[in-house]
């Protein structure tokens, strides 16, 4: 259900970063306390019929200085948890082996191998050997990066779990990070396309990440997808994110439009209700002109992002 960001920091600085409005160094350095962890997991447990997940993300998580605690005072609620991380913290490593033989799954954020230096190069490792199939790999495919077969390579060499989740680089509503040009979705879309093909000899299906267009493959790529059971959508409706302070939001990208305190809704579906209608309108603007006359709007497509649109949007406050 809730995305719960533990800090608002990390050890990493990617320049395509989507955090950064609502991260430090833009806002002072904060983790979730222990007692706002226990009122939100109060108040997640007073959403109806609802026992899903809990996604532990950041910043990065792991560096939480009461990382361990957190993970145990939800799996005492009876709830799994999935951990987002990218393993290069000082204690990723550690994390890993001693929480093993519980139900949690790691979705790991990497970057191409070749960016990282030695000291995360044997964190990463580590973990990941430690992890095997509790851990897969997302990532974002660059237009003028490699072929991304390091991907591949990882899998393989740790027996990690056989999903990919791929993602288009999203801007900030505010266009305050490195994200994809329109011209340069294609080049992204054929690039993904081709690992794809070299990826399925090894049994490695791929998921997306959300806000791709579906305008962004063409139609053959599309029956390429199709024909490997990949299922391609171009969804925008992320599941919120609440900050270390309690602070209710639809996503990083997003933050800069609503930012609030989850005491203020009952539970929950409130809040996805408070910020699915507080969207609705802008949605309908469409992602540029073709998408007023394109037969997949309000069907198949919803123009992917919703920061994409409204970054596109100049004239809309
Ligand atoms: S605005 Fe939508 S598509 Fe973009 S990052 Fe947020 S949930 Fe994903
Ligand atoms: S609705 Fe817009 S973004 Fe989606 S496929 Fe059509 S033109 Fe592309």
């Amino acid at each position: 259900m809730t995305n719960l960001m533990l800090t608002n920091y990390c050890n990493y600085k990617c320049p395509y970063c989507f955090g950064v409005d609502f991260m430090f160094p833009k806002v002072s350095r904060k983790e979730m306390s222990l007692e706002t962890l226990d009122g939100l997991l109060n108040w997640m447990d007073k959403t109806p019929k609802n026992k899903s997940a809990v996604h532990l993300m950041g910043g990065e998580p792991t560096l939480h200085s009461q990382f361990e605690e957190v993970v145990f005072k939800i799996l005492e609620r009876g709830r799994q948890i999935v951990v987002f991380s990218n393993l290069a913290s000082p204690k990723a490593p550690e994390y890993a082996e001693k929480l093993s033989d519980f139900n949690i799954s790691w979705v790991v954020n990497v970057n191409s191998p070749k960016l990282w230096n030695d000291v995360q190069n044997n964190r990463i490792r580590r973990a990941l050997k430690t992890l095997g199939q509790k851990a897969s790999i997302t990532f974002n495919i660059n237009p003028d990066g490699d072929d991304d077969m390091w991907a591949v390579d990882l899998i393989r060499e740790y027996d990690l779990s056989r999903w990919i989740k791929v993602g288009f680089v999203l801007p900030t509503m505010t266009g305050s990070n490195y994200a994809l040009e329109d011209e340069q979705y294609p080049v992204v879309a054929k690039k993904l396309i081709n690992l794809l093909k070299n990826t399925q000899q090894y049994g490695i299906k791929a998921a997306f990440e959300c806000g791709v267009p579906t305008c962004a493959f063409t139609d053959e790529q599309l029956g390429y997808l199709w024909s490997i059971g990949c299922t391609f959508d171009s969804n925008c409706d992320s599941r919120l994110d609440v900050s270390p302070e309690g602070l209710v939001i639809y996503c990083l990208p997003m933050s800069e439009i609503a930012k609030v305190h989850y005491t203020e809704f009952d539970n929950y579906f409130e809040a996805k209700k408070f910020f699915d209608n507080k969207l609705l309108p802008y949605r309908r603007l469409g992602r540029n002109e073709n998408c007023f006359s394109c037969v997949l709007a309000d069907s198949i497509c919803r123009s992917g992002c919703v920061a994409k649109i409204l970054l596109g949007a100049k004239n809309v406050k």
